[in-house]
C-alpha cells in the first residue's frame, strides 16, 4: 500500500491539525489518543513516512528503527508506567483493525489490563 499524506498523522506531523503532545524527538512524536481505551493511551509515531509496522520494519533505516524504539521506552518511563506495567502494541493491516495508515505504536497504561487478548474463534 503506497503511503497517502493526507492521513490523519501525516496531518499531526505538519501540524495542521492539533495534538495533545507529551513528547518529541529527531525520529518520533508521541501524543495522547483522542479516543483512550485505558486511563493511559499513548500513540507513538515515526517521523517519516511508513504506512504500517510492516514497511518500518522493512524500509526505515538503522537510525530510525533505534530511534524510535528508544522514544517509546523513554515516553512509558516518562508516563511512569514502568512500576506499574503496561502494554505497546501496533496493529497492521485488515484483521488487525488499523484504522491509521501511519505507522503507529499504542502504549496502554494507568490499569491492570488483564491478559493480553481475549479467546477468539478460530
Ligand atoms: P489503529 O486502529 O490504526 O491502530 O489506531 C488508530 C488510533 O488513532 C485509534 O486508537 C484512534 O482513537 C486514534 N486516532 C484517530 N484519529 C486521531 C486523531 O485525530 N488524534 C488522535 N490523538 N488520535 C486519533
Amino acid at each position: 500500500m503506497a503511503y497517502d499524506p493526507e492521513n490523519i498523522f501525516a496531518k499531526i506531523l505538519r501540524d495542521e491539525i492539533p495534538c495533545d503532545k507529551i513528547y518529541e524527538d529527531e525520529h518520533a512524536l508521541a501524543f495522547r489518543d483522542i479516543n483512550p481505551q485505558t486511563p493511559t493511551h499513548i500513540l507513538i509515531i515515526p517521523k517519516g513516512a511508513y504506512v504500517s509496522s510492516d514497511d518500518f520494519t522493512a524500509n526505515a533505516s538503522e537510525a530510525e528503527l533505534a530511534g524510535f524504539l528508544r522514544a517509546v521506552g523513554q515516553v512509558a518511563r516518562d508516563a511512569g508506567l514502568v512500576e506499574a506495567g503496561y502494554r505497546f502494541l501496533a496493529n497492521h493491516g485488515q484483521d488487525a483493525h488499523q484504522e491509521v495508515a501511519h505507522f503507529h505504536i499504542h502504549i496502554f497504561g494507568g490499569k491492570n489490563l488483564g491478559r493480553m487478548i481475549k479467546p477468539v474463534d478460530k
